[in-house]
């Protein structure tokens, strides 16, 4: 016999975690897949970190979230980007954009912890079933979701969160456009001597970018690009010979540096699914698309399809709608699929560009930052768009 859900989530990352606090007060069933314990740090925390934009923060409020993010988040006040070798410079503060921060630093651990915990507060939190998606049926009325124990699901809707390798997907059969960088990122929490004054510093340089990314306390989180061979021969070093490359690489803006975290390595590439629907059927987050981390976009991406599913969710349950309705997904697809597809190609390109040792690209590389940085409008356009706000 399935058990009888409305919505079923597959996947409990930042993605699932977000979207089942989001649809939790929708009046819906519903029910969470995911195979690891919800609300512990995985044995394997390595130090991962990201930015989540002003967009998401907005979101966060709409869905009752931020007071479960705000202790353990640091608002980023000021951007100071450098060009490396040519050494042009772009420095962007909140006071240029509305007085409030354009971001806010998290580490994964914590942001996993935060989304559980405004989970498990609520009244009637969904059905968490610990284990993971196997199989997948198309019904007249649902979908029968078969689970790795053997135990079934029948769903209205059925949304895939379960990230990059996407199960759902698969069995789906929706396509994918894939392609590798030659690069990893190496990624890592550092505490410092000096404070980092709510700033992000980021270095653009021909191997790839580094940025130092505020985190609560004086400590930091770092996202170093590497081509791949060279990330596992830096790592290979050991921790001392690493953090003195990183005070190098970093002019030293964070004094004294000692590691407090575990050291991942994460090779490099993006990807987009040809559809983010099906029958009874959506995709989000890392599913549906993945990016270079150059733009600190892949996770405020998830956040603004979740925003956009969620409200049309909310809209469905107001007016004694079926969640899996055609006209609602194909709704979802069309607000999302193509704002992605840009992002995809911008921060593509974007490496591409920054991340060259093509001697001829130095000069327009150092040109175009000395332009953004001497026109205000323009410097306040992109940060809006980073922020997407745009
Ligand atoms: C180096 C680096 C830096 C980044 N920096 C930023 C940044 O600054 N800002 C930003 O916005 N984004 C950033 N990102 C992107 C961000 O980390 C991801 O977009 C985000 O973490 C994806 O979350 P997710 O929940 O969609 O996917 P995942 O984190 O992959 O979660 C998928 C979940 O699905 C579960 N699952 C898998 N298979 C199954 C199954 N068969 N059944 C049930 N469950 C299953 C998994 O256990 C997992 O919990 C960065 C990424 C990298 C690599």
């Amino acid at each position: 016999m399935a058990q009888e859900f409305d919505i079923t989530i597959i996947g409990g990352g930042h993605s699932g975690l977000f979207l089942a606090r989001a649809l939790a007060d929708q009046g819906w069933r519903l029910a969470l897949v995911e195979p690891r314990p919800i609300g512990t740090a995985p044995a394997t925390a390595d130090g991962r970190n990201l930015a989540l934009m002003r967009s998401s923060r907005e979101a966060a409020d709409r869905f009752g979230i931020w007071p479960a993010l705000a202790p353990v988040v640091r608002p980023v006040e000021a951007v100071h980007l450098r060009e490396k070798p040519g050494g042009a410079t772009l420095v962007t503060t909140m006071r240029e954009l509305g007085g409030r921060p354009f971001a806010y630093g998290v580490e994964h651990p914590a942001l996993h912890a935060a989304l559980a915990t405004s989970l498990a507060e609520l009244g009637e939190p969904p059905r968490i079933f610990a284990n993971g998606l196997r199989g997948l049926e198309r019904r007249p009325e649902a979908r029968l979701l078969e689970l790795a124990d053997g135990s079934r699901i029948a769903t209205r809707l059925v949304i895939g969160a379960d990230g990059r390798g996407s199960r759902l997907r698969e069995l789906a059969g929706i396509r994918l456009d894939a392609w590798r960088y030659d690069q990893a990122a190496i990624s890592f929490i550092v505490a410092h001597t000096r404070p980092h004054r709510q700033t992000v510093h980021e270095w653009m340089r021909p191997r790839g970018p580094l940025a130092l990314l505020p985190l609560p306390g004086r400590r930091s989180g770092v996202t170093w690009v590497e081509p791949e061979a060279r990330a596992r021969a830096l790592v290979a070093e050991g921790e001392e010979a690493l953090l003195r490359r990183l005070g190098e690489e970093s002019e030293g803006v964070l004094g004294d540096l000692r590691l407090a975290s575990r050291i991942g390595i994460q090779p490099l590439g993006a990807q987009h699914a040809r559809r983010y629907v099906a029958p009874r059927l959506a995709l989000i987050g890392d599913a549906a698309h993945g990016v270079h981390p150059i733009h600190a976009q892949g996770f405020n991406m998830a956040v603004a399809d979740i925003a956009e599913l969620a409200e049309a969710l909310a809209r469905a349950a107001r007016r004694g709608e079926d969640p899996g309705g055609a006209d609602l997904l194909l709704g979802y697809e069309r607000a999302r699929w193509w704002a992605n597809q840009q992002r995809i190609w911008m921060t593509d390109g974007l490496n591409r560009i920054f991340s060259s040792e093509a001697a001829w690209l130095q000069p327009v590389r150092s040109g175009a930052i000395r332009a953004v940085a001497a026109l205000p409008p323009l410097r306040r356009r992109l940060a809006r768009n980073r922020m997407q706000l745009v």
